[in-house]
């Protein structure tokens, strides 16, 4: 069985109790939750009984080990997650507005996620997983992402496999260097898992299905296009399948993306068909907004069967 390894930030979560613009006045805020996409998507293939690794550093300090507690619970490789002594724990803060967008606080370039680098774990585990999930935020920090692409050379040099999932902020796009490390990782991508208008990233075309021709044209195997409340898209040489949100009450889409993308991933590599997987992923992504904090709504496979069996009773479950 494949072994899947991601690589990038671990940070906490803070979120305002409050809607509004940003954090300039005091407010009250929900917890430390664990958080990072890298780390969430992680999290959800651990969730759901797959072998998953992570490459990513924290501070020595109460953040770093609330997120190294919880992904050792659920069963991820927490090997070649370094602990820094002297640095501390990245943070995102985070506010939504009254039109359901989000503003962010990052603490992340000047946290120890920001100067990751190649240590002896992290090398071992790029020899012992045929699969790298990578993240765009990962890509933005220049310590991150030379780790990010030595493992994407390292398990791509021995036959394995790559999937993408841009994650782009609006406040991350600008950092130097991004856009060229985005497009030498979307050149090697089989499994590509934008959300939104991130489908236009990457290509001249202003329409939904000339943005897909294009990507596809790239040797792209596998697109799947999350949109949020209004479900998911798949698509390959094969054709398109487009699927519905299920319906939940939303209290905090944070880390949906992650936890859809944690399944998809997962599911497809275990040889669940496409059509199959995305079922799943979209279940995955409406659990996870139904939770408060990035990566509480992350799912077992019970949980996914579960939810599943009520909604689609004629379909087959999937046992991990
Ligand atoms: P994030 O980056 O915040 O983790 P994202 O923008 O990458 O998220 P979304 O498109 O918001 O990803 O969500 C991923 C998937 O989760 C959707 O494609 C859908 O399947 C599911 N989902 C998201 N929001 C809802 C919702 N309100 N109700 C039901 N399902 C949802
Ligand atoms: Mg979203």
């Amino acid at each position: 069985m494949s072994k899947i390894l991601t690589v990038g930030e671990i940070l906490v979560e803070l979120v305002a109790t409050t809607r509004g613009d940003g954090f300039r006045e005091p407010q009250p805020l929900v917890g430390p939750f664990p958080s990072g996409a890298p780390a969430i998507f992680v999290d959800q293939v651990g969730k759901l009984g797959y072998e998953a690794a992570i490459i990513g550093r924290v501070g020595d300090d109460d953040f770093g080990h609330l997120n190294i507690a919880r992904l050792t619970r659920d069963g991820v490789d927490i090997s070649g997650i370094d602990v820094a002594p002297d640095e501390v724990t990245g943070c995102a803060f985070v506010r939504y507005r009254e039109d359901g967008s989000r503003a962010f606080l990052f603490t992340m370039a000047q946290s120890a996620t920001a100067t990751l680098n190649l240590t002896p774990a992290a090398t071992a585990l790029m020899a012992s997983c045929d699969h790298l999930h990578i993240m765009g935020t990962a890509l933005s920090a220049p310590g991150m992402a030379n780790v990010a692409l030595e493992a994407l050379r390292r398990i791509k040099a021995r036959g394995g496999t790559l999937s993408f999932d841009p994650n782009i902020r609006p406040e991350i796009l600008g950092a130097p260097g991004l856009r060229v490390r985005l497009l030498e990782v979307l050149d090697q991508t089989d499994i590509f898992m934008p959300s939104g208008d991130e489908l236009f990233l990457f290509s001249e075309r202003a329409d939904e299905a000339g943005a897909i021709d294009d990507l596809l044209a790239r040797g792209i195997r596998e697109i799947v296009l999350k949109r949020g409340a209004e479900g998911a898209s798949h698509f390959s040489v094969e054709g398109r399948h487009d699927i519905a949100a299920l319906s939940v009450r939303e209290v905090d889409p944070t880390g949906a993306g992650d936890s859809f993308g944690g399944t998809f991933v997962a599911l497809r590599l275990a040889g669940v068909p496409p059509v199959a997987a995305l079922r799943q992923a979209n279940a995955a992504g409406a659990l996870a907004v139904t939770r408060q904090g990035p990566m509480e709504g992350t799912s077992t496979q019970a949980a996914l069967n579960a939810f599943l069996k009520d909604t689609f009773p004629e379909d087959a479950e999937i046992s991990t």
